[in-house]
């Protein structure tokens, strides 16, 4: 049938154990239902009949176990089934956690942190370590379990926008458009989408996180016996890799999942991690799947993402538009970053990589993207999580206001925002 953009419904027919990749033409969307058999897409499984709409430019795959027809409308950028998948190492995996989640739920032994499966994913950029974290999320979730999904990837943030560290708790699959749930989310803002602009504090952030996490399993079984699965940057080397170390100890890690052919780091890790007791390093395939995306467009996809924030997945919310007194906010920064010094200065800051200082609001501010603080004083904010963000449209000297956006109509928690260095400009 000839749609009203005046292309064709195609039908396409999966074999079992196939999938068809799919990137979204960049200004159109994609619509896609389920006529026949079980399809998942990154462990999602698609409702049978029901069309869904994917947003332009986004990059999946429609995958299933058993065979199954599915319809499209709408043009892709690229489009292209394959049978050779590592699906099947990926799902043993999570039948390996299942046997231990099933154990530490039968066993009267209590509290003993190591038994619980704690994820983390290893790997270069563009390993497909996002997606293998939402397969074993939906997997679990699927199989009744709450798993807790952790996000370290700065610069592709997957729970809320780029530059933030933060954990969510799995209940339902993961929304294959929508993406993770924000309700009851812990969220801290680094404010950078690359860590290098400040290692102490996304390590203070990082464990601090750590620890909030312990709270909440100490508090509830059923988080604690679900586990975690990380996912971390692409950063495998130098300070990036002490970074995944750190990583891997502050969240005590009990399976290091490394993607792609990395002989060396998997050396590494062996050698950094053998005087630790229970954590294992499994090597798996990386999929031929995953789409390489380059600094340009993994750029454009930050973008995406904050855009996202403000307007809905698919442009569907409206975001409020309010205006403020200098004298209403303060604005503070942590630590010392490239932009806020002279180059010469850089060197002499390090100490200071956690000082909190009040930033005088200026034009400067203009387009940057600020966390509303659960601070109530200036010295709480690396220990807070954020509310949320707005992003600065006009400063008014002059009349002493700001203008800026938010998704949301409530108040401030509190006057403390935090600025880093994440901007955005609208489209
Ligand atoms: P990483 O987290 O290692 O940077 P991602 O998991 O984010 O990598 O994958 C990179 C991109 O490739 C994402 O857009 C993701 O949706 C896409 N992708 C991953 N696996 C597949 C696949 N099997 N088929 C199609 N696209 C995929």
């Amino acid at each position: 049938a000839a749609t009203e953009f005046g292309h064709q419904i195609r039908r396409v027919t999966l074999e079992k154990q196939s999938e068809i990749r799919i990137q979204v033409h960049p200004f159109s969307p994609l619509k896609l239902r389920v006529l026949d058999g079980l399809v998942e897409i990154f462990g999602s499984e698609l409702p049978p009949e029901v069309w869904l709409t994917f947003p332009p430019r986004q990059q999946f795959a429609v995958f299933t176990w058993y065979g199954a027809t599915i319809e499209l409308d709408g043009v892709t950028e690229t489009e292209e089934t394959s049978t050779e998948t590592p699906m099947v190492s990926y799902l043993n995996v999570h039948n390996s956690l299942q046997v231990q989640r099933h154990r530490v739920v039968s066993s009267t032994s209590n509290y003993v942190s190591s038994q619980w499966p704690r994820v983390i994913i290893v790997g270069d950029t563009d390993s497909g370590k996002s997606t293998l974290a939402k397969m074993l999320l939906n997997w679990a979730a699927k199989d009744g379990f709450k798993p807790t999904f952790v996000d370290l990837n700065i610069g592709q943030s997957s729970i809320t926008i780029p530059g933030t560290i933060a954990a969510t708790s799995i209940k339902m699959h993961v929304d294959s458009v929508h993406g993770f749930p924000l309700d009851n989310a812990i969220v801290h803002y680094f404010g950078h989408t690359t860590p290098t602009n400040n290692l102490r504090l996304y390590k203070a952030l990082v464990e601090k996180l750590a620890r909030e996490l312990e709270e909440v399993f100490a508090r509830s079984a059923e988080s604690r016996h679900s586990g975690m699965v990380i996912d971390t940057m692409g950063w495998t080397n130098g300070p990036g890799y002490e970074l995944l170390i750190h990583a891997i100890r502050k969240f005590n890690a009990s399976l290091v999942i490394v993607l792609g052919q990395e002989t060396d780091l998997v050396n590494d890790l062996n050698n950094s991690l053998k005087f630790k007791k229970n954590v294992r390093i499994l090597n798996l395939d990386k999929s031929t799947g995953v789409f390489f995306r380059g600094s340009d467009y993994r750029k454009t996809l930050r973008n995406n993402n904050i855009k996202k924030y403000f307007h809905g997945a698919t442009n569907d919310l409206t975001a409020y538009t309010k205006t403020a007194k200098f004298s209403d906010v303060k604005v503070y920064r942590i630590g010392d970053f490239p932009e806020s010094r002279s180059r010469s200065a850089q060197r002499t800051y390090n100490d200071d990589a956690l000082k909190i200082t009040s930033v005088e609001i200026g034009e400067h501010l203009l387009n940057k993207v600020l966390a509303i603080s659960y601070a109530k004083e200036p010295n709480q904010i690396i220990s807070s999580i954020v509310a949320g963000f707005v992003c600065i449209k006009d400063v008014d000297i002059g009349k002493e206001r700001i203008t800026y956006i938010s998704p949301s109509a409530a108040e401030f928690p509190s006057n403390i925002l935090v600025m880093g260095t994440l901007t955005w400009l609208e489209t």
